[in-house]
């Protein structure tokens, strides 16, 4: 008990939590190096309707094979800025947000300006692809015409999730850009930094929406689910079936593709006791689902990597149209949005 003691005394929380093997890691910092290469073969994937649990019709596949192209555009650009292309917020700023239990690296603050570098760059990688996919030339050139005060009114209108002041068609390429920018920063954090907020529902590093969540397996994580960041893409634990908007967990339930409508864990161990058969993994009927809430009526989707070890939360939910048309049918509405399909008329 002494030893124990002591060790609190010279050790930070995080490192006690290090020492504890059996320790849910509570927060994953993002790895932008793979990341955005792994999102862009997954669209690619999902464009090709290759993707057993995630059917893409036609419609829909030219939209995900475009954004697999912005992607791989993200992942070029991220190569150029590792480890510190762009420098973390002053310590004493990230000292003070610590102190109001505020997220660092808020998506609503002071926007490092190099994001603006970030975004010409990325138009460049695109120059290239736009030999292939003509389709990207009059969006290109009609993104460069954007001047200095329309970029940070449309990042403005990104970052605070206001409804108008951006044209949805340019949205995915700013967003690529604030994503890259927030990635590689969030990249270099140390992760004591990022204290849990006092809402479980918004990113401890950025302060921003989940896009979708993931059950994850590999190391400790193994079979622990985690909501990923739209902007940043930390991941960041919450316990399986609660409501990921307002943390309810008495009114969820499950609603796929196909006709399942409970939680895995919860339904193995009412087959377990039944003496039925245990679900087995690499199920494509459970890769994709949305758990809804009829505590406040709304949806995320969860990509579960227990079935499909490829998931990405981003990419999946984007591809996922058809679930979400479903649900809404059901009468939910979506927590929040897919950063790189942003819906609404043009101004
Ligand atoms: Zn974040
Ligand atoms: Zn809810």
């Amino acid at each position: 008990m002494k030893e124990i003691i002591l060790v609190q005394r010279l050790l930070q929380p995080g490192e006690i939590e290090a020492l504890d093997h059996n320790a849910i890691p509570r927060l994953l910092l993002p790895q932008p190096g793979s990341l955005y290469t792994a999102r862009a073969e997954r669209l690619r994937q999902l464009a090709a309707n290759n993707i057993k649990g995630i059917p893409v019709d036609e419609a829909l596949a030219s939209y995900v094979a475009l954004m697999a192209e912005l992607v791989q555009a993200q992942a070029a650009v991220t190569a150029t800025l590792l480890p510190a292309g762009i420098p973390l917020p002053a310590q004493e700023a990230m000292r003070v947000a610590h102190e109001h239990n505020m997220p660092p690296l808020p998506g609503t603050g002071t926007r490092p300006a190099e994001w603006r570098k970030v975004f010409a760059a990325i138009l460049d990688q695109l120059d290239v692809t736009a030999t292939r996919v003509p389709a990207l030339v009059p969006a290109l050139a009609a993104l460069r015409k954007l001047t200095e005060a329309e970029l940070e009114g449309a990042a403005d209108a990104i970052l605070g999730e206001f409804a108008e002041g951006i044209d949805p068609a340019h949205a995915p390429f700013i967003t690529a850009a604030l994503q890259v920018t927030w990635s590689v920063m969030a990249a270099q954090l140390d992760e004591r930094w990022a204290q849990p907020l006092t809402t479980g529902t918004l990113c401890p590093v950025c302060g921003t929406h989940p896009v979708a969540s993931v059950i994850r397996i590999g190391g400790q994580s193994q079979g622990y689910r985690y909501l990923h960041c739209a902007l940043c893409a930390s991941e960041w634990h919450m316990v399986r079936v609660k409501c990921s908007c307002c943390e309810a967990n008495n009114k969820i339930a499950y609603q796929g593709l196909t006709d399942i409508d409970a939680d895995p864990i919860a339904e193995n161990e009412a087959a377990a006791k039944d003496g039925k058969t245990i679900h087995k993994a690499n199920d494509p009927t459970r890769v994709a689902r949305a758990e809804t809430c009829d505590e406040c009526h709304t949806y995320r989707k969860v990509f579960n990597q227990e079935h499909d070890y490829n998931v990405d939360p981003l990419a999946d939910d984007l591809a996922s149209l058809l679930l979400d048309m479903l649900v809404s049918e059901l009468g939910y509405a979506r927590a929040s949005g897919n950063p790189l399909l942003r819906l609404g008329s043009a101004e």
